[in-house]
């Protein structure tokens, strides 16, 4: 990217924060309201603050650059967090978050889109905020693409020879959309999810602070997070959806055996969830809720509402004491390959965790 390419992009980074600053300033618990354009800048925010961006994981600073546009002008459309999601999941696949001049037959820039197919000319398509503009202008023409699995929505839009390749970014998406426009992040979009989210169909399951995070570096292997709240809170679905498993799962260490629900775990001595409910939601989302005190009041192929009780917080299962332990997982698929990171996920549906 040009450096006037990249100072007419942190300049609508920047323009596009103060908007929403200054509009979630005037709504109690921020609106996707505050950011459209039109709104008035807060002078508070200094303007070194659109000092270059810092590589992130695997990404070096001019994908984390593209990343961040294309969630900004996702932003500045008033488009909801997942449509960033699946934007910069389409870019991973398509350009691998790169810029690129070229590509298969006419295609180019970050989401290979063609001018011969009518997306518009070359310098158009090489401006990043033009080539989102773009795919979000065709995104939001898709009936129900919010309850697609992102794969589905991805390839409505690009109409790519391979449809299937968009689904193993989705991980990685929501995880560099959630760093980069977290309240966390000093960057310059470090407060965009407060633009995207809030659309009510997400919420907290329990109001607790985190305990242990999503795979940290001395538990690689725990791919939920633990909230720390009191015996007997009422656990609530996190999102709309219908009820996929309610079981038991407590393993005696020892012999391998059923250590049972019906009291309190131990964090040598056994293994597994406990008590525990998986939900799956619309995008192919699935929310798990281990550890419970007693059997979940919920069966498998109920539908349950945002917000509705499913169970109360306990320690079943592999357990130090009462918390939840709250995963949530993407394309379908309740295995551990597929959890990603809760706190990140929830930040960009706006109803962040902690
Ligand atoms: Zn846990």
């Amino acid at each position: 990217m040009s450096r006037r390419t990249l100072a007419t992009l942190l300049a609508a980074v920047v323009t596009v924060v103060f908007v929403c600053l200054a509009g979630a300033g005037l709504l109690v618990g921020g609106s996707a309201a505050g950011c459209g354009p039109g709104g008035t800048a807060d002078p508070s925010l200094a303007p070194a603050q659109t000092r270059g961006w810092p590589a992130v994981g695997r990404w070096d600073r001019n994908q984390v650059a593209n990343a961040a546009a294309i969630a900004t002008v996702g932003a500045s459309k008033g488009v909801p967090t997942r449509g960033w999601v699946i934007a910069v999941a389409t870019a991973m696949q398509e350009s691998t978050l790169r810029n690129l001049s070229g590509g298969d037959r006419d295609s180019v820039g970050l989401f290979q889109q063609r001018p011969s197919q009518g997306w518009g000319t070359v310098a158009q398509l090489l401006d990043p905020t033009y080539a989102a503009g773009r795919f979000y202008a065709k995104l939001l023409t898709i009936p129900g693409w919010q309850s697609m699995p992102l794969t589905e929505a991805a390839q409505r839009v690009q109409v790519s020879a391979y449809p299937d390749a968009y689904a193993k970014w989705e991980p990685q998406a929501t995880q560099l959309v959630g760093m980069i426009t977290s309240g966390e992040s000093s960057l310059p979009t470090g407060r965009l999810a407060s633009c995207g989210g809030a659309s009510g169909s997400w919420t907290q399951p329990v109001l607790a602070p985190v305990g242990s995070g999503f795979r940290t570096a001395g538990r690689p292997g725990h791919d939920g997070v633990d909230l720390s709240a009191p015996r007997g809170t009422v656990i609530r679905a996190a999102s709309t959806g219908i009820v996929s498993r309610v079981r038991c799962n407590a393993i005696d260490n020892r012999d391998g055996s059923n250590w049972g629900c019906d009291r309190d775990g131990d964090p040598k001595l056994t293994s597994g969830c406990g008590w525990y409910v998986d939900i799956d939601h619309d995008g192919g989302i699935i929310t798990r809720y281990c550890h419970m005190d007693e059997p979940p009041r919920v069966e498998v192929g109920d539908r349950v509402v945002v917000g509705e009780p499913i169970g109360v917080v306990g320690s079943t299962g592999h357990s130090s004491g009462p918390h939840l332990h709250f995963e949530v997982h993407a394309n379908g698929d309740a295995s551990a390959e597929a959890a990603i990171d809760p706190v990140l996920f929830m930040i960009n549906l706006g109803a962040p965790l902690g």
